[in-house]
């Protein structure tokens, strides 16, 4: 069953219904501040760091999951509705929402009264903007009530929802027309505030204190003083501190109104902090509202944003004969990536915003999904990044987005981490040629006394895992490897322990052949590297050990019909026929096959075959299998969770590509597409009451075939199932990779498919390439010819000439 459908042309998604399974949202914002909005215009915003610097108010497990939003209050004589359905929930004659990119638009219509709203964040510009618009489309004259209403939150959203002794005696504001100010805090050591403004001239009134403008008892369903009809001009003194306007609307038969609405955020120098004592210096606030407060100034903005975001998509268009990979990879896969970008895993509604910042193996995977839309800002981040790594090539795993630094209470020790760096540089130098970068000095640990060259930061990654081997000569695990909840060193029998920084065991004999595998397939990578940059020494020196890594997998890390996943802290085998429970897992499969380690003696394609008879099912391939029925002392969190259901058996939407990955290198197009499919928004859109999250949007997990509901999704948008999805569809279904000298054209896609095109911009040069398969084959490139002559081998040289070239490659 469906809630809505896509609209291709206008790259929207149109939700029919405020009855979808689960609030489906949207984000809007791509600089420094940052929405959520949901179906029902619930969600919050904040600037740059969703805990640090919140804006407006969320509370934590609410009923229903999208409360509070920016809510308005339309009263029509007796009727009082809301035009985004929520909170007042009376039934809309007609809604329509449409989630597009960065933007969001709900348009309703009740007694012949219609509302259109727009939100948006424009770029370059700390705040939300709103525009509405009323249609009075009845033959009487109309006069109506309508209110605003968000509510601020003060700042620290973790202390905003515990200090309640403190927090309710210090709320602030100011009210200056018909604009808000928000400034809790501010008297003292903040340097910011916020405001809510609103441009109509029907303005009568305002309310600032939570309680007057609801009512002690009554919920944000039916506010005292919507029904009422009149605000109470309160201004708040400690307690809720909100911003709410109320407008006195007349509307003749046919006629219509639009209102701007700004919710802003605003830094001032210490210096320039007041106005006259007590008052705060509003100058940047009067700026910005002068720049949105006509739906002119605001449609203009909202034309800048679509082109924004029409030129980063438009480094990657593919055209097949399937609707839904087109509208995947051109549209949703890539904003999804660049969201997930953007935000990391900070705000969503399964993400609270107030835990982790950035994680270090996150934030590595995410960029490999959104480097050729924006390089630049990549590569500012792989430098963040560098920065919370340690001198012996470990790094913190986790990172605050304003301060930069690393968290200490996660610390370190998930020995997968470095890698991922590597990954991530070496990714960026294929797209960029920036070879440059890698002589930048980026500091350890943040300290500008101790810096190296980001090469040296890589070379330490690289190291980190030759100088951490086990009893076996595998990668010691640490804390945990990109499974957070393989904790082989914890042994926590302690309800409320944490499982990845209580470490119970010395470290010194768990080992991780996902490590092991990644060290190969990355390893490798690093060995051309070298090899290009004339490090003779490095290249032997290295190369030994991923010849040796790969011998050690082969011998230790071979279970007869797929690769073991690890050892734990007793030398046991996990992974194995041998196991009862947890016999064969998802994750070195993927890389190990990815790494081709054993194919010579086909290992890769029997490890893949048993993937298929064992962990696929209808909805996604299972992270492992069978489930752990019970708690294992010496597996940790994987075992906490009922079987089916997240790290414990359930499908982990991220590293089904690396099964995908693996099939293409293989030549198994048609495999890698299944696997494609199914866990493909677009594919899954049809069971979205099973499925619950956005047909839209990637999840970060599915119930697998041993939980109670097998389909059913959590956690949406930010998840590295984004970047890894669009590295499988766009680099090795559809085959088109960068490399250092050229794009490689290697595709690997289902025998039935007879052509496709993708156009790729790469380094300011766009390549239109065209991919005919007249024989029905997944994969081979048997003939290439770049503006009309015919090329050796399958990689597209590079120009450097600013123009379009013309690519024609055909499997045979
Ligand atoms: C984390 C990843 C981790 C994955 C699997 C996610 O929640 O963000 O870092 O690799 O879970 O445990």
């Amino acid at each position: 069953m469906k809630f809505g459908s896509f609209d291709d042309e206008n790259k929207e998604y149109i939700i029919d219904t405020p009855l979808t399974p689960y609030p489906w949202i949207n984000y809007l914002g791509v600089d420094n501040f940052f929405s959520i909005i949901s179906n029902t215009a619930g969600g919050y915003c904040f600037y740059k760091d969703a805990r640090l610097r919140r804006v407006t108010r969320y509370r934590y497990n609410n009923i229903p999951v999208d409360n509070n939003g920016r809510y308005f209050y339309i009263k029509d004589q007796d009727l009082i509705w809301s035009p985004g359905y929520k909170p007042v929930k009376n039934i809309l004659d007609s809604y329509e929402c449409r989630h597009g990119l960065g933007y969001t638009k709900i348009k309703s219509k009740k007694n012949d009264l219609i509302c259109s709203q727009l939100f948006y964040v424009p770029l370059n510009y700390n705040g939300e903007v709103i525009l509405i618009n009323l249609e009075n489309n009845s033959n009487r004259t109309r006069n109506i009530q309508f209110f605003s209403f968000i509510e601020f939150c003060l700042w620290d959203a973790f202390d905003d929802m515990t200090n309640f002794q403190r927090n309710l005696n210090i709320a602030e504001v100011e009210v200056i027309d018909s604009t808000v100010y928000h400034k809790t805090e501010y008297r003292e050591r903040r340097n910011h505030y916020s405001f809510f403004y609103c441009n109509s001239s029907d303005f009568t009134g305002f309310d600032t204190d939570r309680d007057s403008f609801l009512g002690i008892y009554n919920g944000l369903e039916m506010p005292l003083t919507v029904l009422n009809g009149k605000s109470n001009n309160s201004i708040c003194h400690g307690w809720y501190p909100i911003g709410s306007h109320h407008l006195n609307i007349t509307l003749k038969p046919g006629e219509k109104k639009n209102i701007a609405f700004i919710t802003g955020y605003v830094e001032n120098t210490k210096k320039n902090k007041w106005e006259k004592p007590g008052i705060i210096n509003k100058d940047i606030a009067k700026k910005m509202i002068d720049q949105y407060n006509t739906e002119e100034k605001i449609m203009h903005g909202f034309n800048e944003l679509k082109r924004y975001w029409e030129k980063l998509l438009s480094r990657y268009q593919v055209k097949t004969e399937d609707e839904k990979v087109n509208r995947m990879v051109n549209i949703w896969n890539q904003y999804q990536c660049i969201v997930t970008y953007n935000l990391s895993r900070s705000a969503s509604f399964f993400e609270s915003g107030i835990g982790r910042g950035i994680g270090f193996r996150d934030t590595n995977q995410d960029l490999l999904g959104c480097l050729h839309n924006n390089p630049e800002r990549v590569k500012e981040r792989i430098f963040d990044v560098a920065s919370t790594q340690f001198p012996d090539g470990s790094a913190y795993h986790q990172y605050q987005p304003l301060t930069k630094k690393g968290n200490n209470d996660v610390g370190s020790n998930f020995n997968d981490d470095p890698l991922w760096l590597v990954l991530a540089v070496i990714s960026y130098l294929k797209e960029t040629n920036d070879f440059d970068f890698l002589n930048i000095q980026i500091p350890f640990d943040n300290d500008p006394s101790n810096t190296t060259t980001l090469f040296e930061h890589i070379k330490k990654s690289i190291h980190h895992v030759i100088n951490n081997l086990g009893p076996h000569n595998l990668p010691l695990i640490g804390r945990a490897d990109w499974n957070d909840c393989l904790n082989l060193n914890t042994y926590s029998a302690n309800p409320g322990e944490s499982f990845q920084t209580t470490i119970t065991k010395e470290g010194k004999v768990a080992e991780s052949i996902m490590i092991a595998g990644m060290f190969v397939f990355i390893g490798k990578e690093y060995l051309r590297l070298c090899e290009k940059l004339n490090y003779t020494y490095e290249v032997e020196f290295v190369k030994e050990f991923i010849n040796k890594m790969e011998k050690t997998i082969i011998k230790h890390g071979w279970d007869g019909e797929w690769y073991l996943r690890a050892y734990d802290d007793s030398g046991e085998k996990i992974g194995s026929n041998t196991c009862s429970e947890g016999k064969i897992f998802i994750e070195s499969q993927g890389f190990c096959s990815m790494a081709e380690i054993g194919s010579d003696k086909n290992m890769p394609k029997k490890a893949l075959d048993s993937v298929k008879k064992y962990l696929t099912t209808d909805y996604g391939i299972v992270l492992h299998y069978p489930a752990y029925t019970k708690y294992y002392l010496n597996l940790g969190e994987i075992s906490s969770y009922p079987g089916g259901y997240k790290e414990n058996g359930g499908i982990f939407c991220h590293n089904n590509p690396w099964i995908m990955i693996g099939e293409t290198i293989l030549g198994r197009g048609d495999n890698a597409f299944e696997y494609y499919k199914k866990i493909c928004p677009a594919y899954v859109e049809e069971r979205s009451e099973l499925h619950k999250m956005e047909p839209y949007i990637y999840t970060q997990m599915i119930a697998g075939k041993e939980a109670f509901k097998p389909g059913e999704a959590k956690n949406s948008w930010l998840t590295g199932t984004a970047a890894w999805n669009f590295v499988a569809i766009s680099q090795y279904i559809l085959g088109i990779r960068p490399d250092y000298d050229g794009i490689i054209v290697d595709p690997c896609i289902p025998s039935s498919w007879k052509e496709f095109n993708v156009t790729r911009v790469f380094q300011g040069v766009t390549y239109e390439i065209n991919v005919k398969n007249p024989d029905n084959k997944c994969k081979g490139i048997g003939s290439l010819k770049v503006d009309g002559k015919e090329i050796q081998g399958n990689i597209i040289p590079l120009f450097y000439d600013n123009k379009t070239h013309i690519v024609e490659a055909i499997i045979k």
